[in-house]
């Protein structure tokens, strides 16, 4: 049988959107796949290639969420955005498959998209979310 996908913006489908464990979808916020809609194509103006944009955390449920702190040994952070649709982990791809490293142009880049900016040591994903007050952290091992 054909699963029918929702679509939300013209590259971003419901079920990406969905918590990786259970696939429920909490809460999604309508204004976050037309921002990431948006800062896909200023990704491809910037490199004069399509990049994909490719959806490694979306909404969570709690017990995923709890998962994800534990595997990393962490106090879990429950006002995260993830839990209330509002945040999205990216990474980008070229569509050849390459994935393409957030430098600091591109991260400033991006926060005309998104308030929220959370950037790994390895600068290979994004976490953006939709809070309302200019905020930058790190993930210093990952
Ligand atoms: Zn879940
Ligand atoms: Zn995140």
């Amino acid at each position: 049988m054909n699963k029918i996908r929702v679509q939300l913006a013209p590259h971003f489908y419901l079920d990406e959107f969905a918590c990786k464990c259970c696939r429920g979808v909490f809460n999604l916020d309508g204004r976050l796949p037309k921002r990431a809609e948006e800062l896909r194509a200023w990704l491809g103006k910037v490199y004069g290639v399509e990049i994909a944009l490719e959806i490694t955390s979306g909404t969570r449920c709690a017990k995923h969420h709890a998962a994800i702190y534990a595997a990393k040994g962490q106090e879990v952070i429950w006002q995260s955005r993830h839990l209330r649709g509002e945040a999205i982990d990216i990474k980008g791809h070229d569509l050849r498959g390459y994935t393409i490293t957030w430098g600091d142009d591109l991260i400033d880049g991006a926060r005309a998209f998104f308030m929220g900016i959370g950037i790994p040591e390895s600068r290979k994903w994004l976490h953006v979310d939709l809070r309302d007050r200019r905020t930058t952290w790190h993930y210093p091992n990952e």
